[in-house]
């Protein structure tokens, strides 16, 4: 039922890997052009024509146009060294074909190039990215009447949103906590008072009749950040050593970045151990907050993964968030909770209908869990097949979504406050990207019945590819998978990791060159351990490094592409990976022989 209807959907709505739809896109483009340019030569009517030769244009010169033509086919040209992504034969890496609705929806924004810093300069797009996030917030549980959010430029810029935020709030209630401490005299517990919540931020700003600027003179954001944490080590006693993001093993590299960003420094980020499936440890997560809280450190955000980008893993999200509302009740802790699901929020529109069959039980609860989140990041770029660049970041409600009130020039000028640009790290934003994630919400749907479907079918080709690479190849020892990530080392029975590292890398080198396929590889590191070791269990395995901590190898496949719902497409194409699989493995037997 629901694989018919992705393959309707990869019919319809798609390209074709072998450009079946060209009429339709060209017939749609067309259409688009025309209505832009109706819309054109309806405007200023009485305005003067300018002459339609292009000045300059003499017999003989090459004409303006003529250039143009010429210069456009070059980069036309260029352009064809580029990868071919489209076709399923690409399983390297989060790229495949662009869906019509994803292309159109771009190109007649692109047209207008409304500017969404502000509704002056976007008086339809910034309408358009509105309902555009609603959508999103619809689809990953969120309340859409309430939720908040904007497009990015994609998922590295979304996950600064969120620490931008996180901070804001910290910063707020360590600061008054400062405050309250320096006035009265009592201990200030920088743990206790940097989750706080509003509520009580609340209650002491009345009772303690605080103003901004007094909360402005002891925060680390608005004023020196060496002085406000002098400050807090002599109200509490003990020397602050500042906040820290507990981040998973498995995150993409944007948080190293945000921690260097946001002067956290690299220390900061202090890493969740992952379990024996690749995926956030809950055990490790509770030892990293009982050493916070020890050693006074307030938490900036817990940050967990909704679809790695190494495996595709789906964290715990919904037991995470238990173990977090029990600290709330208990201890009154409002730690931020942010979902990196830049690859996975689509995954979202499983649940709920047919298409929710598709996943484990836990991979369904954990992404259920995302709507508990107090921000989420989800990439259209990626798993939304429209073009880049395209991310978003949502919060929940406008309490989440706020950032620094300090010295917001909207406030005193209100007129300013027409736009996200007081609340977006990005000025200029391209309406772009909402308008493709629009049409795409409006024509294929982010619901279970639409897009739901479609996710259901590339979690389906993952199973499909495992399966008969499997069945025909021994060797292939392949780490657990929560979404449509295949990854794979090559491995013999009782061989020692450099050895299997050895054959997985001349495999990989042969696909580097072969016309047929493209993998990508990744090598699991410490973080991954314990998944290291269930897999090395699994066929008598053994690290051989000298200090015990070998990296795994493994080759990568996204079966993100939509035409490998059709199954003319997996009758065609897995015969021949497996085919040229078994070769690279003999080309790898003869080295080592030779
Ligand atoms: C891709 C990705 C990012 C970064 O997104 P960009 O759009 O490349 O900036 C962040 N987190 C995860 C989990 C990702 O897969």
């Amino acid at each position: 039922m629901s694989t018919d209807l992705a393959r309707e959907i990869a019919r319809t709505y798609f390209p074709g890997a072998r450009s079946e739809n060209e009429g339709r896109l060209r017939g749609e483009m067309d259409a688009t052009l025309d209505h832009w340019f109706r819309w054109r030569s309806a405007r200023f009517e009485d305005s003067a024509p300018v002459d339609p030769q292009p000045v300059g244009a003499t017999a003989g010169a090459p004409r303006a146009d003529d250039r143009l033509g010429q210069r456009l086919l070059a980069l036309c040209d260029a352009m064809t060294a580029e990868t071919p992504t489209f076709s399923p034969r690409y399983i390297a890496h989060m790229k495949s074909d662009l869906s019509l609705p994803g292309l159109l929806g771009w190109f007649a924004a692109m047209l207008h190039n409304p500017n969404n810093s502000s509704r002056d300069a976007s008086r339809a797009g910034t309408v358009i990215e509105t309902q555009a996030i609603a959508a999103l917030a619809d689809m990953l549980g969120y309340d859409p009447a309430r939720a908040q959010g904007h497009f990015t430029s994609g998922g590295t810029v979304a996950n600064f949103e969120a620490v931008w935020r996180a901070r804001y709030r910290l910063d707020h209630w360590l600061a008054l906590a400062l405050h309250v401490a320096e006035t009265t005299g009592a201990r200030l517990d920088p743990f206790a008072a940097a989750h706080m919540g509003w509520a009580r931020f609340r209650d002491l700003c009345a009772t303690h009749a605080v103003s901004d600027d007094v909360l402005k003179a002891c925060s680390a954001a608005a004023s020196n950040p060496g002085d406000i944490w002098r400050r807090i080590s002599r109200a509490s006693g003990q020397d602050y050593m500042g906040p820290v993001m507990l981040v998973p093993g498995n995150r993409h590299y944007s948080w190293s970045k945000s921690a260097n960003i946001f002067g956290l420094g690299g220390e900061a980020i202090w890493s969740i151990a992952l379990d024996a499936s690749g995926r956030l440890d809950l055990t490790d997560f509770q030892r990293l907050v009982a050493r916070a809280e020890a050693e006074g450190r307030p938490i900036l955000m817990v940050v967990a993964v909704a679809g790695a980008t190494e495996t595709g893993a789906v964290d715990p999200l919904d037991r995470l968030y238990d173990r977090m509302d029990d600290w709330q009740t208990e201890r009154g802790w409002r730690i931020w909770r942010h979902v990196d699901a830049a690859y996975g929020g689509f995954l979202g529109a499983m649940l709920d209908g047919p298409s929710e069959a598709a996943l484990t039980s836990e991979t369904a609860a954990a992404l259920r869990a995302m709507r508990r989140s107090d921000s989420i990041t989800i990439d259209p770029h990626k798993l939304g097949y429209v073009p880049y660049a395209c991310g978003a970041f949502l919060a929940p409600d406008a309490e989440r979504y706020a950032v620094s009130a300090f010295d917001a020039p909207y406030l005193d000028r209100p007129e300013l406050g027409d736009g996200k640009w007081t609340s977006t790290l990005e000025g200029s934003r391209s309406a772009a990207g909402a308008a493709a994630t629009w049409l795409t919400a409006e024509t294929i749907g982010l619901a279970a019945d639409g897009f739901g479907a479609l996710m259901a079918a590339t979690l389906d080709a993952r199973q499909a590819f495992q399966t008969a690479v499997r069945d025909a190849v021994p060797e292939a020892r392949f780490l657990p998978a929560d979404s449509n990530i295949a990854c794979f080392s090559l491995a013999r029975t009782g061989e020692a990791l450099s050895r299997s590292n050895a054959r997985t890398g001349a495999v990989f080198d042969h696909f580097q060159t072969s016309p047929d396929f493209a993998v990508s590889k990744t090598t699991l590191g410490r973080d991954n351990a314990a998944l290291m070791a269930s897999v090395l269990a699994g066929h008598d395995g053994r690290d051989d490094a000298a200090d015990g901590h070998g990296g795994m190898l493994v080759i990568r496949c996204v079966f993100m592409n939509p035409y490998w719902s059709e199954p003319s497409v997996r009758q065609d194409l897995l015969p021949r990976f497996i085919k040229e699989l078994r070769q690279a493995l003999a080309d790898a037997d003869r080295a080592q022989v030779a």
